[in-house]
């Protein structure tokens, strides 16, 4: 019995050859490295007068990735939410509206005594607050779903792309569309996003 496999090469648009072409998708991982280095480390240091030798003993490990790796990675996932809030950023939210808010009590305080100031300031950062709430539904009802679609399909496109070695060039064999790895998330994966 014959097993016949229909082996369909993958040319370069550019150079019309398929002899230094990879998958981006293997590119990247065999651009990952993982692994550890310890070994002893010297140093000299200097207080101005005399120099002190020192020694010490240094592991690092992790994973490096090369830069073209780097530059092929997956698109970007968008973001959840509009306003990209760790712990830190929400706290220093508080303390800015918190700051805001006396701040507004105090001067018009002056003016509309204690309790208008506090009420208009109250007002105020209610507003603030409801014009930031409104923008983060926005976001999550009309552009999320938006960034989403072009993330699935930004998505697919890594992974059936080729990257040529010999032109410096990332191109999907389905519609023979190029890209220089440098702006592959504008220009590729989010392609066809409206700006
Ligand atoms: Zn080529």
């Amino acid at each position: 019995m014959e097993i016949n496999i229909k082996h369909k090469t993958i040319i370069c648009p550019i150079c019309q050859r398929d002899d230094s072409v990879q998958k981006i998708t293997a590119a990247v991982s065999s651009g990952t490295m993982t692994g550890s280095f310890s070994g002893p480390t010297s140093t000299f240091t200097s207080d101005g007068n005399s120099f002190k030798p020192g020694f010490g003993f240094t592991t690092v490990s992790g994973s490096a990735r090369s830069d073209l790796a780097k530059l092929l990675s997956p698109p970007p996932k968008p973001k959840e939410r509009r306003y990209n809030q760790g712990c830190g950023a929400a706290t220093l939210w508080f303390v800015v509206l918190l700051g805001g808010f006396i701040l507004i009590a105090v001067v018009l305080g002056e003016v509309l005594g204690e309790m208008g100031g506090i009420f208009v300031g109250a007002l105020i950062i209610c507003g603030i607050g409801i014009v930031y709430a409104v923008q983060e539904r926005d976001y999550r009802k009309n552009e999320l779903p938006e960034l989403m679609r072009a993330y699935r399909k930004g998505m697919k496109r890594w992974e059936r792309a080729y990257y040529c070695y010999r032109d410096d060039i990332v191109f999907d064999p389905n519609d023979g569309k190029t890209c220089s790895p440098d702006s592959l998330i504008t220009d590729f994966y989010y392609s066809d996003m409206v700006r």
